[in-house]
């Protein structure tokens, strides 16, 4: 069972509302982006424009400048320490809004409203929020859950295809570190074909369950960084030279290459790896990686925030439907996956 804190809705207008008249915050700030202030907020039907907060989207605007204005707007409406702010967006949205919110006035509630299937499948579970500093991802943040997280599938309607399908590595990789039933029965169907629903309450569930048993990701929660040790460095390298990629493209590959890896080791079998490669490659393509990319993401691999001791620690499926953490890979294993991935 999700935490009380998680509410899947079908109003989500009148069940924003009942929340807010059950806390009677002294004023709330509503932050959404340049999209959600289009596409989601009027599905909220309020009367409040004039609370709203509107702030540039994307991963380039998840960083210190963007809290700066945020921080100046609730500082400019007096909001007090018995206000609350509601962020209307996706994980970038929600990862920075609930950082600014977390640290103004040492902290004031705030309610998540996660709009795309990212969000509302992963990033808006756990209380990790944040933002990126320089080219390290998510590098200053803190851990704070939302006094609550409004599930509505409905904003899912006006979201980018390549946005639906940048969500769907994070529930890909829900299945395959924890549900190997589910792996199967999504593995069968294509994107359009998902019943977003229950693989969105799927994913909340058991990240719920995962992050309640270790909220400060001392242990199990590190299986959750599948395919991210690999990802995170690609996607920031990409980022850092002007590609556009997406987190869960970027994720994706990642699930490739460390799965790659697990099978080097003896803790996939072949015919679950063929699985797992087909099927990724089916849904997100691929995306070409040069001999320059692979030197500078085994770089960055080096750097990444689960290492200790000059380690590379990277979660590996122990096969699908279980992962393993903290296990030791080298540079060159990263290497060889990354040349692998370009060649398959
Ligand atoms: P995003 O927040 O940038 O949203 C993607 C795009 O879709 C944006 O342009 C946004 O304006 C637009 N959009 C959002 N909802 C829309 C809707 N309903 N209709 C139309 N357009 C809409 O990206 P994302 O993929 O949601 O989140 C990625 C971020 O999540 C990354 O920064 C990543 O680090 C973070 N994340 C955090 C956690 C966590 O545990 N905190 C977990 C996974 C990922």
């Amino acid at each position: 069972m999700p935490p009380d804190n998680i509410l899947f809705s079908k109003d989500p207008a009148a069940d924003l509302q009942l929340f807010l008249n059950r806390k009677g915050y002294s004023s709330i700030a509503i932050l959404v982006d340049n999209n959600t202030s289009k596409h989601c907020y009027p599905l909220l039907k309020r009367d409040d424009k004039s609370n709203v907060i509107i702030v540039p989207s994307g991963e380039e605007a998840k960083n210190i400048e963007t809290c700066v204005t945020v921080w100046e707007e609730l500082t400019k409406r007096m909001l007090d320490r018995h206000a609350c702010v509601v962020v209307i967006g996706g994980g970038v949205l929600g990862d920075m809004g609930g950082f600014c919110a977390s640290t103004y006035k040492r902290g004031i509630d705030f309610i998540l409203i996660p709009t795309t299937l990212l969000a509302q499948s992963d990033a808006s579970i756990g209380g990790k929020l944040g933002i990126d500093f320089k080219n390290f991802k998510n590098h200053i943040g803190v851990f704070q859950e939302p006094s609550l997280t409004l599930l509505y599938s409905g904003f899912l309607k006006s979201l980018p295809k390549a946005e639906l399908t940048s969500g769907f590595a994070e529930v890909i990789k829900h299945t395959l570190i924890g549900d190997r039933a589910m792996w199967s029965t999504i593995s069968k169907r294509t994107l359009e074909q998902q019943d977003w629903e229950t693989l969105i309450k799927h994913s909340v569930e058991f990240k719920s369950r995962i992050t309640h048993e270790d909220p400060k990701e001392k242990g199990l929660r590190k299986i959750l960084n599948a395919g991210h040790t690999i990802g995170h460095a690609l996607e920031s390298h990409l980022l850092s030279k002007g590609n556009r990629v997406l987190h869960g493209e970027a994720v994706a590959i990642g699930l490739i290459t460390e799965g790659f890896i697990a099978k080097a080791k003896g803790l996939l079998t072949k015919s679950d790896f063929d699985s797992l490669r087909n099927y990724i490659v089916s849904i997100f393509g691929k995306i070409s990686v040069s001999k320059d990319d692979i030197e500078n993401v085994c770089e960055l691999v080096l750097q990444d925030k689960k290492n200790k001791d000059n380690r590379i620690l990277c979660v590996l499926l122990n096969g699908i439907g279980d992962a393993k953490w903290d296990y030791e890979i080298s540079v060159d294993e990263v290497r060889t996956a990354l040349e692998y991935y370009q060649s398959c």
